[in-house]
């Protein structure tokens, strides 16, 4: 069939794909545990449900500008002020249909054919698709576990041709749960002020963090502020996943290109959740809090349980709500029968064999990891941990 060579080059989302074998396992009444897809097992707090009751109530069921509310764009540009310490305009800030939708009108807005965007590894799946969406080429740069998943400018600096146009930072990472410090984001401000580049800094779990602080790498001054397009969004902090809000800060003229390409490409974000959204941004932090305890708590848990268990190891992870288990040590073994190659492998035979959806890291240039997303329940934690130990066990670990 006749299609799209570009489209055809563009690889489904392993989260997605993960999340929807789960649920169709589940449907099927087997008894399947899942740490797929990154989302908050809680629902979204009530006084945002409220809100959005009562923006159906009041009629606001109408197109809004596409770029968003105004009463939005204002509401995200004082939370820029208060959370991050960076003043925009709210002409600078672009609602979206989800961070994802507000990182593909970045891509767009930025990228010409060619155009190299450095996607430090181990990254989120979606990154290097979006670039080629856009026409971009993805220069993947691996930082490993020694490293702490975390990319050095000296490594930045070989990755740099006279086509690389835009870095990627997201800090606290997903898949690794790594945050950069200060002195880091530092480093690497210098380097894109350096070089005149762009910086993609996605910032969707900044409320996610156990251990040190989350710094916006626009912070830093004017300079590497104009040069950054900042991505955040509601789905993680406030448990939204499903209401679909995510926006952008960025430059004045990229703005306004992100909102042109936006408003044909999709108009206005949906307008309840633009109005739930203000709620959320201007409520109280209590919801949330309890939230980032709660993570907190499976994290220590399943680090300790995970370095406890023969074949397997992880590093403690500081922010978001994924660990990454290095499985390297399973590799060339035969597990249930199966020859593990890959990442791919492993999750195959886990999910078969033990009923538990993780997802392989292939996708996310680390292939030697997979990544446990506790976003989940306790006890489903514990369930899961006990299948992978007893797993393992059986098959001589
Ligand atoms: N960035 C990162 C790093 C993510 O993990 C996600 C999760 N889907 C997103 C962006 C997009 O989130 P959403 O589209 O739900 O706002
Ligand atoms: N970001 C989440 C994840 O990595 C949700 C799924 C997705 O959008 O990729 O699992």
């Amino acid at each position: 069939m006749y299609l799209s060579e570009k489209a055809k080059g563009i690889k489904a989302s392993t989260t997605l794909a993960i999340d929807s074998k789960f649920k169709a396992m589940k449907a099927e009444g087997i008894d399947v545990v899942g740490f797929g897809a990154g989302e908050p097992d809680f629902d979204t707090p009530d006084y945002i449900k409220k809100a959005a009751i009562a923006a159906i109530e009041n009629g606001q069921t109408k197109y809004t500008p596409a770029a968003g509310t105004m009463e939005l764009r204002k509401a995200v540009a004082e939370k820029f002020l208060r959370e991050n310490g960076l003043s925009y305009e709210p002409s600078q800030i672009i609602i979206s249909n989800g961070a994802k939708h507000s990182l593909v009108n970045a891509f767009m807005a930025i990228l010409n054919p060619g155009d190299e965007v450095i996607v430090p590894a181990p990254f989120w799946v979606s990154y290097t698709e979006m670039v080629k969406l856009a026409d971009g080429v993805p220069v993947v740069v691996t930082a490993t576990e020694e490293d702490n998943f975390k990319i050095s400018v000296e490594a930045l600096e070989k990755a740099l041709t006279d086509k690389t146009r835009a870095v990627i930072l997201n800090s606290p990472s997903n898949p690794t749960g790594m945050v950069y410090t200060e002195d880091e984001l530092k480093a690497i401000a210098d380097f894109i002020v350096a070089h005149d580049l762009y910086v993609i800094s996605d910032e969707i779990y900044e409320h996610l963090i156990y251990e040190g602080k989350h710094i916006s790498i626009a912070s830093f001054g004017e300079e590497i502020k104009a040069r950054t397009i900042i991505i955040n969004g509601v789905s993680k902090t406030y448990a939204m996943t499903g209401w679909r809000i995510g926006f952008a800060a960025a430059p004045q003229e990229i703005a306004k290109v992100m909102a042109n390409v936006q408003s044909h490409a999709s108009s206005n974000p949906n307008s309840i959740a633009q109005a739930a959204t203000v709620a959320a941004l201007s409520g109280g932090r209590e919801e949330i809090e309890t939230m980032r305890k709660a993570f907190c708590e499976r994290r220590n848990y399943m680090v300790e349980r995970i370095n406890s268990i023969n074949g397997v190891s992880c590093k403690k992870p500081q922010g978001a709500f994924y660990v990454l288990m290095n499985i390297s040590a399973l590799k060339g073994k035969t597990l249930a029968g199966k020859l593990i190659e890959s990442s791919d492998d492993f999750a195959e035979v886990f999910l078969n064999e033990a009923k538990v959806a993780v997802v392989p890291c292939s996708g996310f240039g680390a292939d030697d990891f997979v990544r446990w997303s506790y976003a989940v329940s306790m006890d489903t934690i514990k369930e899961g941990l006990d299948r992978l130990e007893a797993f393992l066990q059986k098959n001589g670990f």
